[in-house]
């Protein structure tokens, strides 16, 4: 056939069409999707939309098509002659039928679209009761649920239409706190397909420790240097200021305790996950950290980062002197390195995520277009975008919809 002599494809039904909902519910066996449909071909419909869902081996199967029109324009016989039939057809598989007449198409789904992201561990029906009361509290309308993932959390999605995505996170983050779950809310739309590149912290963040006391225990100043970096996280001190003096503690320490240190260090849970699935789907990863470059450069060939920046400690004949060299990476230069590695990476700033815990990722969290703050100090956790309480950093993913199927599949194919 060609070209030419294509016929116009059917327009969607206008909203005067008739339309019929056809609702197939029981135990799931292979074959009812297609005998469904095989009974409705009989009619010669045309199918509208299909939706269908298996849980714990319970399908629901809903299709709405045109309603049967006779030849001659007659009305009324047809409809009735399909709903016998497909009745029919539902028992004879010990099925339940529905069919309900309407007209047209589903109802448009609101404007003001957006994703919900629930994390919960566990996840209870107190807490899914009072989330999803409260989003259509801000006059929302919840279109879909979908469970993304059940490990190492319970990762349902919500996606929802009516609202504004800014008041519906302002709303969900005050039922987050009380409910003590994670919820994420992001804007619907290409642009979320579009993330490419994600830019973390380390301490805390991609790994379990505060790479300056493991130092600092070696050199048996590890209270001194404490106090210190708590202070800097809960921002009380200039990140800068409070850099110098803890790296000044160290000095004098056999540079043998690099590689020490660098076997100390452990991965945050998930983060081998998070790193690989990622790069799986073709995103770029990085690391920035106020840390040093002696631990993210081996941190980098060890999990394949495409990107990382970390201040220097100064070694001068084989011992740390205390000081750090280069330019120093601290609050500005997180927000600073995440826009320049965007920029190599030719990823636009809005289709960045970045992942941090302390003060001193804020900038780069409100820079990014998502910020997710990640087992964060209370300030930190106010700030971004949305934060992850659970200690499981691959959790990321779900916020960006990827499901725990997908991440096991790349798995799977890993070479
Ligand atoms: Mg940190």
């Amino acid at each position: 056939m060609s070209a030419s002599q294509i016929p116009p494809a059917t327009a969607v039904p206008g909203d005067d069409v008739p339309t019929l909902l056809v609702k197939i519910f029981g135990k799931d066996r292979p074959g009812i999707t297609a005998g469904l449909f095989d009974t409705l071909a009989a009619y010669s419909v045309d199918v509208v939309d299909i939706e269908q869902v298996v849980t714990r081996g319970r399908i629901v199967l809903c299709v709405l098509v045109t309603s049967p029109v006779p030849a001659d324009g007659s009305s009324g016989v047809t409809e009735g002659d399909l709903r016998a039939t497909v009745h029919s057809w539902a028992e004879s598989l010990n099925l339940q039928a529905e069919i309900i007449s309407g007209t047209g198409d589903n109802r448009p789904r609101g404007t003001g679209r957006s994703h919900v992201t629930v994390l919960g561990h566990p996840l209870t029906a107190e807490s899914t009761a009072a989330i999803a009361a409260a989003i259509t509290g801000t006059g929302a309308n919840i279109d879909r649920i979908f469970r993304l993932a059940k490990y190492p959390v319970t990762a349902v999605e919500f996606a929802v239409s009516g609202t504004a995505t800014d008041t519906l996170r302002t709303t969900l983050a005050i039922e987050a706190a009380a409910l003590e779950v994670d919820i994420a809310v992001v804007s619907s739309g290409l642009q979320r397909r579009a993330q490419r590149l994600v830019v973390m912290d380390v301490d805390s963040t991609l790994i379990q420790d505060e790479v300056i006391e493991l130092f600092a225990a070696h050199a048996g100043c590890e209270a001194e240097v404490a106090a210190v970096t708590t202070a800097a996280m809960r921002g009380e001190l200039d990140f800068e200021e409070s850099l110098h003096a803890r790296v000044a503690l160290l000095k004098g320490l056999d540079a043998s305790v690099v590689d020490l240190v660098r076997k100390e260090v452990r991965l945050t849970p998930g983060a081998r996950t998070l790193v690989r699935t990622l790069k799986h789907l073709g995103y770029q990863v990085g690391v920035v950290s106020g840390g040093f470059t002696q631990v993210t450069d081996a941190l980098q060939e060890e999990l394949g980062l495409d990107f990382a920046s970390a201040n220097t400690l100064e070694i001068v004949d084989g011992k740390l002197t205390g000081k750090v060299t280069g330019e120093i990476v601290d609050r500005a230069g997180k927000a600073r390195l995440l826009r320049r590695f965007a920029q190599e990476a030719g990823v636009p700033l809005a289709q960045t995520v970045a992942i941090g815990d302390g003060a001193n990722d804020l900038d780069m969290l409100n820079a990014a277009g998502l910020g997710v703050a990640f087992n964060a100090k209370p300030l930190v956790r106010q700030a971004a975008h949305t934060a992850v309480n659970v200690p499981f950093l691959d959790t990321v993913l779900y916020l960006l919809g990827i499901t725990r199927e997908e991440v096991e599949a790349a798995d799977t194919h890993d070479d």
